[in-house]
């Protein structure tokens, strides 16, 4: 019997998994997707935060645009990291395009670097 707590909205419903992978302790259908991935290709959406050049914002909040393995999470930390933004950008655009071609892209999280 596998544990887990599911993390797809707040209330973090703790799941029962058994050999047959039967969910219980579900609220709702979401629950089972999640522990089914959960268990064999298990995704996430990568925050972190990348350097500017830009001395009123340092650093600025990016995320993955769409969720990505699990185990790819210090690997895509480690290409934010290389990256320094000197440039305007807007919420949405990209900072690192298909990222270890994943197929997400790493986009800025905030507009503290548009123009204007
Ligand atoms: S099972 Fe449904 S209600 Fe429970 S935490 Fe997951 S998404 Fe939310």
């Amino acid at each position: 019997m596998n544990k887990l707590t599911c993390i797809i909205c707040p209330n973090g419903c703790q799941l029962s998994i058994d050999e047959n992978m039967n969910v219980t302790g579900n609220i709702c259908n979401r629950g089972v997707e999640f522990a089914k991935q959960e268990l064999t290709n298990p995704q996430r959406t990568i925050t972190s935060t990348c350097r500017t050049t830009f001395a009123e914002y340092p650093v600025v909040p990016v995320k993955t645009d769409k969720t990505v393995n699990k185990d790819l999470m210090k690997d895509i930390v480690k290409e934010i990291n290389k990256v320094i933004i000197d440039k305007h950008l807007a919420i949405g655009d990209i900072v690192i395009e298909n990222v270890l071609n994943t197929g997400a892209n790493i986009i800025i999280c905030t507009n503290a670097l548009k123009e204007g």
